[in-house]
């Protein structure tokens, strides 16, 4: 990067084209450009899993991760460069993980805490485990029938492009200990919501009902959790008995934070367009697909945007903070930004494979542009779905606002194969997709920046004065 992006912009704009200097690319031509050759998104996965890896929120790695990416931005020429703290309770896992069947079939399992987990007491839980092959089994448990026990939550997940089977296993994780804390569980070990058959749990955040005190909650690997069902199989009903020992620990308020910065537009008055990732990841995770591919995808798309041209609307990037622990960066900009509106919103977090659809929750109210974005992105080999988008995590404003949202869905087929392992590495961005989802972006965001009409229903909106920016 010789040249800041504000220079580049500032050439394309405004400099009289000498004879040797070749037309600026459009819209078009640089998604094309960056669907054969863009390196900026990768790089920024490479740096950000190199210099500072895992970045579990409210702690100091991620507090480098956002300086980190504050630099990042300020050699992409990206402008109203800021940190927005807010503070938040920080859950921390410790460095104790064990769990060991005792009984019949005595062996160590592989377990990683839950976030929100409570810890055992030093030296661990002995209890036995009841098995429950799904949520739906556990909540029809009568109450108070795991008192003293260690619930054991299943499911059956398997790979699907939409992501859908997230839905369909996560209860597991996201409510499963709750529930058995509920009805009087000591702890609780989930199979991990994953894919892939590593002996890696798949850690991410749990939650407990107000009332219900936390109790010490783990995901085992696949393997492990396929294992202990075996046992179940073969247990006869003599009780399986488990040891679980874990040490995470609340910490109280810590200091997060969002990260921005802007593409400014020829007319900032107007309402900008919200590019959202998240910059943290979870404590045992690199989080090159998640979510360092979405953060890296959005500024490589915003830069390649304005190096067609200074967009009409102000591009601006939200890297937010703490999303894995519970969308706390998402509700603090919500909270401090609810009164400026924003023109539409669109979220990256779903790795970093290509995108095959595109939806928006705008087609009916205006038709023209949900098509025209379609027609656009055609050519990369992506469809436009009849789904209303919802938006991603990080885009709370857009949704408190009652504003446009457009999902750019990714091939989530090997997603859950990583998802919070430590298997989230570097080297499992395929760049051929990754630049895929670089064009895509810069065309879709290319043509959304530069939309004089109000994106939600195509109707005019009140010209404002436009400012020519040439620093
Ligand atoms: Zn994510
Ligand atoms: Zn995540």
């Amino acid at each position: 990067m010789n040249r800041t992006l504000t220079a580049l912009v500032a050439l394309s704009l405004c400099v009289p084209a000498a004879a040797n200097v070749p037309p600026p690319l459009d819209l078009a031509q640089r998604a094309d450009l960056a669907l054969a050759s863009d390196n900026h998104a990768y790089a920024f996965i490479e740096g950000l899993t190199t210099e500072v890896g895992p970045r579990q929120a409210g702690t100091e790695a991620e507090a480098r991760a956002r300086a980190w990416a504050v630099e990042w931005l300020k050699q992409y020429g990206f402008e109203n460069i800021a940190i927005e703290p807010f503070m938040m309770d920080t859950w921390v896992p410790g460095d104790i993980a064990h769990a060991r069947v005792t009984g019949p079939f005595a062996q160590d399992l592989e377990v990683l805490p839950l976030g929100n987990s409570a810890a055992t007491p030093v030296g661990g839980i002995e209890a036995e485990v009841v098995y429950f092959r799904n949520v739906d089994e556990l909540r029809a448990a009568p109450d108070g029938s795991l008192k003293g026990k260690i619930a054991f939550i299943s499911h059956a997940m398997s790979r699907t492009q939409d992501g859908s089977q997230y839905g369909f296993a996560g209860p597991a994780r996201w409510v499963g200990a709750g529930i058995a804390a509920s009805k009087g569980a000591v702890g609780a070990v989930i199979k991990s919501v994953g894919t892939d058959n590593h002996r890696n749990p798949h850690t991410g955040g749990t939650s407990f009902p107000d009332g219900i005190t936390p109790i010490p909650a783990g995901a085992l690997s696949l393997p492990d959790a396929a294992n202990l069902e075996r046992m179940f199989a073969r247990a006869k009903g003599r009780p399986i008995t488990l040891r679980l020992e874990m040490n995470p620990r609340q910490l109280g308020p810590k200091e997060s934070g969002n990260v921005v910065g802007e593409i400014v537009g020829r007319n900032p008055s107007l309402p900008p367009v919200l590019l959202a990732c998240h910059i943290d990841s979870w404590w045992n995770a690199p989080g090159a697909f998640d979510d360092a591919a979405g953060c890296g995808i959005i500024i490589a798309a915003a830069r390649s945007v304005a190096e067609s041209g200074r967009p009409l609307r102000t591009i601006r990037v939200l890297l937010a903070g703490a999303e894995e622990v519970g969308l706390f960066g998402s509700t603090a900009y919500s909270k401090a930004h609810l009164a400026e509106p924003i023109a539409v919103g669109i979220e990256s977090d779903f790795g970093a494979d290509r995108i095959w659809r595109f939806d928006s929750n705008f087609r009916e109210t205006n038709p023209v542009l949900h098509k025209k974005i379609a027609s656009a992105v055609a050519r990369f080999g992506v469809s436009s779905g009849t789904d209303v988008a919802g938006g991603g995590a990080d885009l709370n404003i857009v949704r408190d606002q009652k504003g446009a949202l457009i999902d750019l869905q990714q091939d989530g087929t090997r997603y859950f194969d990583l998802h919070h392992t430590p298997d989230d590495t570097l080297d499992k961005i395929d760049i051929v997709q990754l630049r895929q989802n670089v064009a895509v972006w810069t065309q879709v965001v290319g043509i959304l920046a530069n939309e004089e009409t109000a994106i939600l229903t195509g109707t005019p909106i009140p010209a404002a004065p436009a400012i020519m920016q040439s620093n």
